[in-house]
């Protein structure tokens, strides 16, 4: 069958051709739809169809609730990338890689020597919201949200056990980073989203302690909620099985059951490659756009990413970030999300990233069309605007 699609929110008629000028671009929320015209191509090949008497109990044969099958598919596509060192590693899967986060906060700080003060949780700005809002929400007695890195750069007390969120290339900015703190009581959980050739040149194959990577940003299936952690330590990875038993008793088998067919596909059809090639191209093709417009302003201004060497393409890349940390440079362009809105441009406000309202962040991983909508509305702005 032909897929049904629905037309985005800007265009109407019956083959989605109409375009409404006053809608307004939505550059905000990241969900993953530049990969969708890569899943149309494969549609037959990733389509998975599920009786309903097929596995219907808790566990699989092996009596866990963790597919080994997927496991080694996920070894064999970091193999594949040379993303992540994978060998003599445990493996567990969560709802997302959301769901890990906190699984990975509480395994850390259950870690803790000293049981009446608790890990302080702390992230670099800008950063991804829910490492501070999901941590305030647990609001446990054995950890606690304390803000920048920046804050405890130069704190000696050896006491207490500090968790640092690294996220590399980060969101928004698309930068790699490396954890900001040291010290034998620092642990950090390295959340590699967007550790994928689409968004950044890979350096090396990462060897952290606790990553975390999910499905959502590299094959763009963010619905299907699924992510898995890559963990060194036993013990980590017995709290983290620990904290998966007492919440949701592991990740539902059917959304194992469709990231094992969408990896196969990655890794059976073509020679492995051909998913990021597409995701490279396509979003460096973006940013090239973005640039292009962007420098002819005075009014704006985009973060600063070079071009570097990547192991998985064996020569030197382009930049091609998920997102756009613009800036307002003009003094008075004190909410840069409110200028942007008004000329009918929806982005994320920076202090949602705990960074300044001079940033917007704008989503570029989202549909074509949003994309070309986006530039649309830009050009006209800057057209409009000074010249
Ligand atoms: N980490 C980062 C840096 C993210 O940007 C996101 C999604 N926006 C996530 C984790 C969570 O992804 P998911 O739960 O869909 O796997």
């Amino acid at each position: 069958h032909e897929p049904v699609c629905e037309c985005n929110p800007c265009y109407s008629g019956s083959d989605c051709s109409k375009f409404s000028s006053h809608c307004a671009a939505d550059a905000g929320s990241g969900d993953p739809y530049f990969m969708e015209p890569f899943w149309m191509r494969h549609a037959a090949s990733s389509a998975v169809l599920v009786s309903g008497w097929y596995r219907m109990g808790y566990t699989y044969n092996d009596e866990s609730y963790i597919s080994q099958l997927l496991v080694n598919h996920i070894k064999k596509l970091h193999e594949t990338v040379g993303n992540a060192v994978t060998d003599g590693r445990y493996i567990i899967f969560g709802g997302g890689s959301t769901q890990l986060l906190n699984a990975a906060v509480y395994a850390l700080s259950s870690n803790n020597n000293s049981s009446d003060t608790p890990a302080k949780v702390v992230a670099t700005a800008p950063y991804y919201p829910l490492y501070r809002t999901q941590t305030e929400l647990f609001n446990s007695r054995d950890y606690r949200y304390e803000g920048d890195t920046s804050l405890w750069k130069n704190n000696t007390d050896n006491d207490t056990t500090f968790i640092e969120f690294v996220t590399s290339p980060t969101n928004p900015e698309g930068k790699l980073t490396k954890a900001v703190l040291e010290g034998p009581n620092v642990k950090t959980i390295n959340d590699r989203a967007y550790y994928w050739p689409h968004f950044t040149p890979l350096p090396s194959s990462a060897d952290d302690d606790l990553m975390l990577f999910t499905i959502s940003k590299f094959t763009g299936h963010a619905g299907t909620r699924f992510g898995w952690a890559i963990i060194k330590d036993k013990g980590v990875y017995e709290k983290m099985l620990t904290y998966l038993d007492l919440t949701t008793v592991g990740v539902s088998r059917e959304a194992q059951l469709r990231t094992l067919k969408i990896l196969n596909v990655i890794l059976e059809e073509g020679d492995g490659k051909e998913i990021f090639q597409f995701g490279y191209s396509t979003m460096r093709d973006r940013w090239i756009r973005l640039k292009q417009i962007i420098s002819k302003s005075k009014r704006f201004s985009l973060q600063k990413l070079s071009p570097q060497y990547c192991t998985f393409f064996k020569r030197v890349r382009d930049p091609s970030p998920a997102y756009a940390w613009l800036k307002c440079e003009r003094e008075e362009d004190k909410n840069c999300y409110e200028i942007l809105k008004a000329a009918g441009i929806n982005g994320h406000e920076g202090s949602t990233y705990s960074g300044d309202d001079r940033y917007v962040r704008l989503s570029l991983i989202r549909s074509q069309d949003d994309f070309d909508i986006l530039i649309n509305k830009l050009t006209n702005f800057l057209s409009s605007e000074a010249y």
